[in-house]
């Protein structure tokens, strides 16, 4: 550290002198959010100092009206930035704009290389401070805390690999930039200029932002406003300015109630998800005022987990300024305020799914997954939730469908609502389970989402119809007429009892205890056969999913239901009694099991299958070949 007339230098870590090199050196169009970055802390220091003021007795300059100034300066070429905020020491100057970044300078860099636009990121990573250098030749912040001990410091930079400390004087609470402008950066001493900068990113700050002296910021806190009053482009604009997300959001809701709490509230569902995890730094929650001052950045406890991907803002009267200390009154109101919250949300996604089915799909798309977490983790108030959830199923072509619209349409004699579980539609489609359902016209839910395993365990009725999985041994489906398919006069003879009775023998010796049993099928249609399950209970549902998470899960052993009108199942009972065939019958039973578990999604590792299919084809081709044929 080399000290110089009181000043003292110090080095930016890596990352940052990196970070400050893409800044100051390139060409970015977007260079006016730098004010909006700038605008952001001094919003922040302000909100942290008013509640600050609220809990604490000794403020410095406690009657400082709470505000923003921007100062231009032509004859110098500086533009100013200061704020009656909370301040920094000089310990939290170096913390703030020296050390704590280089985490976030980081992120920031990998995102940026990822193809991410610089100015809808930066404000996301702890770092937009340093947006300042895409304008400034030099920058200098003079600070002083609220504490009324503390003294003034000053930090300047110009963006290269130091910055300076030294001690400043500063008589009055709060923070100032001072920026050197480029050269090439002169518009930013228009105050037309920074009005409509102000207006474009920092209209909702609630603070008053003067431009020169007169107020250039709405500062109207619209979630404290009748909904009528607020048009749809505010929305959208509050909704930016809230989330930095530029893409409009699904869906909002502005709520005002007084009983049993006041609570003053807009909610947003982002369009996308690809915002969410972006977001890192600061991840979810609601931000949390009472009477307009800000209590909490990111509160969690306003909204189940599950709903964690809605943004918006939350103030409420009765909520005391010191919530944190997690007060029975405190608690008690924030319970109310979540169930009420929780309550509109789901409605309102109810009706968009009743009203707007094509946009709904978008947002199932998007959030289902935290649905079905919510299925599977809000006891109390999983009801509230099924009518949200949405499934490709057996008759649902490209579209989706409610529990609702399967009750609606269930046929004559069904009462349960039928489930299979596998990994995509096109796999469970094929599946023989499905045989009897297709021939009967019965629906059947695909599921096919990891998540659907865990859910469905919570799941086991809607509307008092039980849910119910495909494989049951015990499928209660009435009889058609299972006729075999159009054969030859005698392949289409019936397998005698006795036959039948040979070949489920022979399955048994070849599967051993692969299987719990082998029996006959009284459901299947154009399948040779299908495995079902021996045990029941939520456990079962779970094999797929243990399979993938579990490198050693062993699947139980499970029925095999054999189709005794199929033509490959009474060729191969009439191929038993030649004992030529022994190999070949031992191959093909080894096979058609395999296929089965190919078919549940069961199959540990498939490509093992290929020998022994090449190895059938071989036969296959040998027999089909007339002995006279030249080769
Ligand atoms: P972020 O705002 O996301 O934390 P920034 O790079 O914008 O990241 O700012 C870094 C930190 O510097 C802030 O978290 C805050 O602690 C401090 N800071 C910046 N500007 C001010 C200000 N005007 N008043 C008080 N503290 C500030
Ligand atoms: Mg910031």
């Amino acid at each position: 550290m080399a000290v110089e007339n009181g000043m003292e230098s110090l080095e930016f870590r890596a990352e940052v002198q990196q970070l400050l090199r893409i800044l100051s050196h390139s060409l970015y169009k977007e260079r006016d959010i730098f004010l909006r970055e700038l605008i952001s802390n001094a919003s922040d220091a302000l909100h942290r100092v008013q509640f600050v003021m609220l809990t604490e007795q000794d403020v410095l300059d406690s009657d400082a009206e709470l505000a923003v100034r921007i100062t231009a300066d032509e004859e110098t070429n500086t533009l100013t930035i200061s704020d009656t905020g909370i301040g920094m020491t000089r310990e939290e100057l170096i913390e703030n704009l020296g050390t704590i970044a280089h985490s976030g300078a980081m992120a920031f860099l990998r995102t940026l290389e990822e193809g991410q636009k610089l100015d809808d990121i930066i404000g996301q990573f702890g770092v937009g401070f340093y947006a300042v250098f895409m304008v400034a030749d030099e920058v200098r912040v003079t600070s002083r805390s609220y504490r009324p001990d503390a003294e003034a410091w000053t930090w300047t930079s110009s963006g290269d690999s130091t910055y300076r400390m030294g001690p400043a004087s500063k008589a009055t609470r709060g923070t100032s930039i001072e920026i050197q402008l480029k050269e090439d950066a002169k518009e930013f001493l228009s105050s037309w200029r920074l009005e409509q900068i102000v207006q474009a990113y920092s209209n909702y700050v609630s603070f008053p932002i003067y431009v020169e002296d007169s107020v250039a910021n709405k500062q109207t806190a619209l979630w404290r406003q009748s909904a009528s009053e607020v048009d749809e482009e505010a929305y959208e604009d509050f909704y930016r300015q809230l989330t930095m997300d530029f893409d409009p959001p699904l869906l909002h809701l502005h709520i005002s109630a007084d009983v049993p709490v006041e609570v003053r509230s807009i909610l947003y569902v982002p369009g996308n998800r690809e915002t969410g995890p972006l977001r890192s730094r600061t991840d979810y929650g609601l931000k949390l005022f009472s009477r307009k001052v800000l209590i909490q950045d990111r509160n969690k406890e306003l909204l189940p987990e599950y709903l964690r991907f809605v943004e918006g803002v939350v103030d409420s009267a009765d909520i005391p300024l010191n919530v944190a200390r997690e007060t029975v009154q405190a608690s008690r109101a924030i319970g109310h305020i979540k169930r009420a919250l929780r309550g509109r949300l789901l409605r309102a996604f109810e009706e968009l799914g009743e009203e707007d089915p094509e946009r709904y799909q978008t947002f199932w798309e998007a959030w289902g997954p935290f649905l079905k977490e919510g299925v599977a983790t809000d006891f109390a108030g999983r009801d509230d939730l099924l009518p949200l959830l949405r499934f490709s199923t057996s008759v649902s072509g490209d579209g989706l469908r409610s529990l609702a619209d399967y009750v609606r349409d269930m046929k004559e004699g069904q009462s349960n609502i039928y489930y299979i579980l596998g990994d995509s539609p096109q796999s469970v489609s094929r599946s023989p389970h499905l045989d009897a359902f297709r021939s009967n016209g019965w629906e059947v839910l695909y599921l096919v989402d990891p998540l659907d395993a865990f859910m469905v365990q919570s799941l086991r009725e809607f509307e008092g119809k039980a849910l119910s999985n495909v494989d049951d041994p015990d499928l209660d489906l009435p009889e058609t007429g299972s006729e075999p398919e159009s054969e030859s006069e005698e392949s289409a003879a019936q397998l005698g009892p006795e036959a039948f009775g040979r070949l489920i023998s022979r399955f048994r010796s070849i599967l051993g205890e692969r299987v719990v049993e082998v029996r006959e099928s009284k459901v299947l249609k154009g399948s040779p056969c299908r495995l079902v399950s021996s045990e029941s209970g939520p456990e079962r549902d779970m094999q797929r999913v243990r399979r993938l998470l579990e490198d050693d899960y062993e699947i139980p052993a499970k029925i095999l239901e054999i189709n005794r009108n199929h033509p490959l199942i009474r060729n191969l009972a009439r191929l038993i009694q030649i004992p030529a065939s022994d190999a070949f019958v031992d191959l093909t039973v080894e096979q058609l099991f395999e296929n089965l578990l190919l078919l549940e999604g069961l199959h540990p590792n498939p490509v093992q299958m290929v020998s022994r299919i090449e190895s059938l084809l071989e036969q296959a081709v040998a027999a089909s070949v007339p002995p006279e044929t030249p080769a």
